[in-house]
């Protein structure tokens, strides 16, 4: 199926509704029927048919059947959040006396999904460096259910070799999951490699507007019938009409959004690397980044977050580099269509911060759709004072 007919085309039975070329928001809980054989036949397909907005709902399915698509998967589920989409997708496959691989520095709320949430209930994670596929053969154990990737990882972006690591795990019959989050699937296709279930903050690139919180979980027919009959009908952290028809906007627009971020960011990350102030620059698509080789086999294309250390000797020298950059919001997440930083030292004094992980000289960057010229002479003044100092 072409990229464009899923994105324009698929799932959209125009004639159901007046033809509109903009699918209705079918802002119902539910939905009624002509007769009870009508009603007991939905009742018996709640997946698949709209009887309760919980389980369906046509706005929503049109998403689910683009999603589904474009990860070349079976099935796909929406939830309220990234964070749902995940819990989900690992908690149906575990149970109490399980253990779990999971590649080290996930996302901070999947972390503690695996080793608080998760812990409470009997199940254990071992947290590995992914950088290497033997460091997860050697943490298999007759109980391992699940091994969980996130590749690349979203502050200092290692990678993981997604096909190895999946056909590892096939050989022991461990089923396999990624937070595909960063590459989207445009760049990267893990059920391609091998991959059981893709995991997604839709807040991200796939809505792109920053103006949503939404999840995706992509994987096989079998799986998400599972999924759906436990985690997702039973916590119900659903996507709403309103929001779905809102990432179905956003959705139009991620073939020429992403080609715009991997234009233009390798040029900002050009001009970082070559600047005195900069120490180090973390970017899977810069030919310094120690596994550059393997981001080129298993991404199309570069993305938009980047990281770097600044040669400064104060936390106040680098807030002070930050509230002086004038086209880079201080924010969190990334894949909107504004530049954005995120300032370790923002951590610097609360309890969160991990000073062994990350420096309280790093700053997380995404660059949005803004013009090159415009953020790199941004970047040029609000980095100048550092040099005379
Ligand atoms: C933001 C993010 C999440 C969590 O998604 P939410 O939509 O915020 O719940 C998970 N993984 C990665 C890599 C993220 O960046």
């Amino acid at each position: 199926m072409d990229l464009s007919y899923i994105i324009n085309h698929l799932g959209e039975e125009r004639s159901e509704y007046f033809r509109s070329v903009s699918p209705p928001i079918m802002q119902s809980s539910n939905f009624a029927f002509d007769s009870v054989a009508d009603m007991r036949q939905a009742l018996a397909h709640e997946m698949d048919v709209s009887f309760y907005t919980r389980g369906h709902n046509p706005t929503v399915a049109i998403l689910r059947k683009k999603l589904a698509a474009l990860e070349g998967a079976e099935e796909c589920l929406l939830f309220a959040s990234g964070s749902a989409a995940i819990a989900a997708g690992v908690m149906a496959t575990v149970e109490a006396g399980d253990h779990i691989i999971c590649v080290e520095k996930p996302y901070s709320w999947t972390n503690k999904l695996l080793n608080q949430l998760l812990a409470r209930f009997g199940v254990k994670t071992t947290m590995v460096d992914g950088r290497e596929v033997a460091n997860f053969a050697a943490a298999i154990q007759p109980n391992t259910k699940l091994i969980l990737l996130e590749s690349p990882n979203s502050m200092t972006f290692e990678l993981q070799d997604i096909a190895a690591v999946a056909q590892l795990a096939r050989q022991h019959g461990i089923l396999t999951a990624i937070d595909n989050s960063y590459a989207t699937p445009l760049n990267q296709r893990p059920i391609e490699m091998g991959v059981d279930m893709v995991m997604h903050s839709a807040s991200k690139y796939l809505n792109g507007h920053s103006d949503l919180v939404a999840g995706v979980l992509c994987c096989s027919r079998a799986l998400a019938e599972k999924v759906f009959g436990s985690e997702f009908m039973t916590l119900g952290g659903i996507i709403a009409p309103q929001d779905a028809w809102l990432m179905l906007r956003g959705l139009r627009t991620l073939p020429i959004r992403m080609d715009r971020v991997a234009a233009t960011t390798p040029k900002v990350v050009d001009y970082l690397e070559q600047h005195p102030a900069v120490s180090k620059l973390y970017y899977p698509f810069s030919t310094s980044f120690p596994q550059y080789e393997l981001a080129r086999k298993q991404m199309k294309a570069p993305a938009g977050q980047f990281s770097i250390e600044l040669k400064a000797d104060t936390v106040e020298a680098i807030d002070a580099v930050c509230d002086r950059l004038q086209y880079f919001l201080l924010a969190c997440s990334w894949g909107g269509h504004e530049s954005l930083i995120f300032p370790l030292s923002t951590l610097y004094t609360s309890a969160n911060y991990q000073a062994s992980v990350l420096p309280w000289n790093f700053i997380r960057f995404y660059i949005g759709l803004e013009d090159t010229e415009v953020l790199i002479k941004d970047l040029e003044q609000a980095l100048a004072p550092l040099l005379d100092a």
